[in-house]
């Protein structure tokens, strides 16, 4: 049989030319978790995806009664699940006050990784179910977040801190919408989101690994500078950074080269190691890539990871 796999935020972006690429393989069932149903289904149309190839199933990661509908749905549908994707995020760099989740969570914490964290939990007993050669979790991560990167160290950097903000609950009334307790900061806090994408594909390897033998991955794709992930920047910053990472740092990837990249780590037999940041050279060969210190951290990694469940309801 196909092997079934859940990309969040596949209506573009990473997540679409990831879906393109394997279904195009013919090995996949594209399942896209979206916000947006009308919009990915044009996306699916516009990329060429065949009907067949491919189930739009709503989710809106910034609430968690939707994610918990959607882990229901997918239960109902009776078809399996061998790969979950955990791609989606919002990036909100202009920001001058935070907005927030239905469960008042600051948003892009909230969505990135908090509306992630509950889905791939409650994702977890159908993958152990799961009879396909191998099943996968891949939690997409991000280079902005590596402090031990030059593009990690832009400021503001990432720093969770003593995680003040996040165990207060990120509301901004009774505490800082803030994961360190700081002062609201719209491009620190998707950056922080990606630390915690990355310590909780860590935590997962460390907890599950071994009992389940799913294979927890992240990955860097390479900067995708055209995508929409940007839209909220400003104009001259979108006009120009495309340029500035093509030429002058050379970091710079198409969508459909990203596409290929997540795609890999998905569905090629070999990327089985689990608990593994994958990056790419410039041939495009992918290698493990070692984390900054503050998202390779396993004491962080472990207290995120409680915090986290006593947000989402899970402890
Ligand atoms: P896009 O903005 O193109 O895609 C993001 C997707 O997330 C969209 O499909 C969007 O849906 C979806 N999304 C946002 N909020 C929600 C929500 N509440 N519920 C469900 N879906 C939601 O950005 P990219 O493709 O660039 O980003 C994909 C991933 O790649 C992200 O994890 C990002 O951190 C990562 N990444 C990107 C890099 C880059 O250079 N672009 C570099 C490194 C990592 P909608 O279409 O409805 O808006």
């Amino acid at each position: 049989r196909k092997g079934n796999v859940i990309i969040t935020g596949a209506s573009s972006g990473l997540g679409l030319a990831t879906a393109k690429v394997l279904v195009e393989t013919e090995k996949w069932h594209v399942i896209m978790a979206c916000r947006n149903f009308l919009k990915a289904e044009r996306a699916a149309k516009s990329a060429g995806i065949a009907k067949d190839n491919y189930t739009i199933m709503h989710l809106d990661l910034a609430s968690l009664d939707s994610v918990r509908q959607f882990v229901d749905s997918v239960r109902l549908s009776g078809r399996p699940l061998d790969v979950l994707v955990c791609n989606a995020a919002v990036y909100l760099p202009t920001a001058k006050e935070p907005t927030f989740t239905a469960e008042g969570f600051e948003l892009s914490v909230g969505t990135n990784h908090l509306g992630h964290f509950l889905l791939s939990r409650l994702l977890l007993d159908e993958l152990k179910k799961s009879d396909y050669p191998f099943k996968r979790v891949i939690i997409v991560g991000s280079i902005t977040g590596n402090t031990n990167t030059l593009a990690g160290n832009v400021p503001p950097k990432a720093n969770l801190g003593d995680l003040r903000g996040l165990a207060g609950g990120l509301n901004g009334i009774n505490g800082s919408p803030m994961i360190d307790g700081g002062d609201f900061d719209g491009a620190k806090a998707y950056k922080d989101s990606k630390v915690c994408n990355m310590l909780t594909m860590q935590e997962f390897h460390r907890r599950y690994h071994e009992e389940t033998g799913i294979t927890f991955a992240s990955l860097y794709p390479g900067c995708i500078a055209t995508t929409g992930l940007f839209r909220e920047h400003i104009p001259l910053f979108r006009l120009l950074f495309p340029p500035f990472q093509k030429y002058i740092t050379k970091g710079y990837v198409s969508e459909e080269e990203a596409g290929k990249r997540l795609a890999q780590v998905v569905s090629d037999p070999s990327l089985t190691k689990s608990g593994v940041y994958w990056s790419w050279n410039k041939n495009s060969a992918s290698f493990e890539n070692q984390l900054s210190q503050e998202a390779s951290n396993p004491e962080k990694a472990r207290k995120v990871w409680e915090i986290s469940e006593k947000l989402v309801g899970l402890a």
